[in-house]
């Protein structure tokens, strides 16, 4: 089962991924993530990547796509995936509908995550990052340990360039600009189901789950 988790930055997207992609039991293929791995590894991709997220900008679709046909062309991707900040454009969306139609397969369900501007900018910017895990805090709702560091596996936290204010207000341009419009191409296509963002972690999943049936 392809499932598709859409959503403003910072709409609790990579939260909800884990819990959602569990229950699925279907690997959680994040773009964002996959970026974010290259560019500590030092790759070539990481560099070009880093470029654009830096800046609040889109990587370049061509760039995108094939990084998400080569995941899709691994084994544990075979039986279905739920994406997380892919497609983030109506070139992304054409490609990958194109992509799974090819072999007879398709998007099962698409869960829209709604939150309004303030709290994205609440979560963005407290948000807190772990230099080698990639998992995330906050630092009023969910912070790092007693020394500040990740409660996963104990590597320094930091704040993600990109989640700077003058960035994240580029990133918001970018969303409304380039990912936004997918939702209507969506919408024609497949079941989209709109989902509160807001309110706790637990919550959110609960409404998600429900939505979903599960
Ligand atoms: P968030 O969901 O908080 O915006 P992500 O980790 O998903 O964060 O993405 C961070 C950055 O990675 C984006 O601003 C963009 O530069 C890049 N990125 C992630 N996914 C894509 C994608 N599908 N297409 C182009 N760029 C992407
Ligand atoms: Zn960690």
């Amino acid at each position: 089962m392809f499932v598709l988790l859409f959503g403003p930055p910072g709409s609790g997207k990579g939260t909800q991924a884990s819990a959602l992609a569990e229950r699925l039991a279907i690997p959680h293929v994040a773009t964002g993530d996959i970026f974010r791995k290259h560019l500590r590894e030092g790759t070539a991709l990481g560099k070009l990547a880093r470029s654009y997220m830096d800046r609040g900008q889109l990587v370049p679709d061509l760039v995108t796509c094939d990084l998400v046909a080569s995941r899709l062309g691994e084994a544990d991707a075979a039986g279905g995936v739920l994406f997380d900040g892919f497609p983030r454009s109506v070139p992304q969306l054409y490609w990958l509908l194109g992509h799974l139609g090819a072999t007879g397969r398709g998007l099962a369900h698409v869960v829209n995550l709604q939150v309004n501007e303030e709290l994205i900018l609440a979560r963005i910017t407290g948000r807190r990052t772990c230099t080698n895990c990639g998992a995330t805090f906050h630092v009023d709702s969910a912070p790092p340990d007693s020394s500040g560091n990740c409660r996963r596996c104990g590597s320094p936290v930091v704040q993600r360039k990109d989640d700077t204010e003058a960035v994240v207000q580029d990133r918001l341009v970018a969303y409304a600009a380039q990912t936004f419009p997918c939702l209507e191409q969506l919408t024609e296509r497949v079941p989209v189901h709109n989902v509160d963002g807001v309110g706790s972690i637990d919550s959110v999943r609960e409404r998600i789950f429900a939505a979903l049936a599960l």
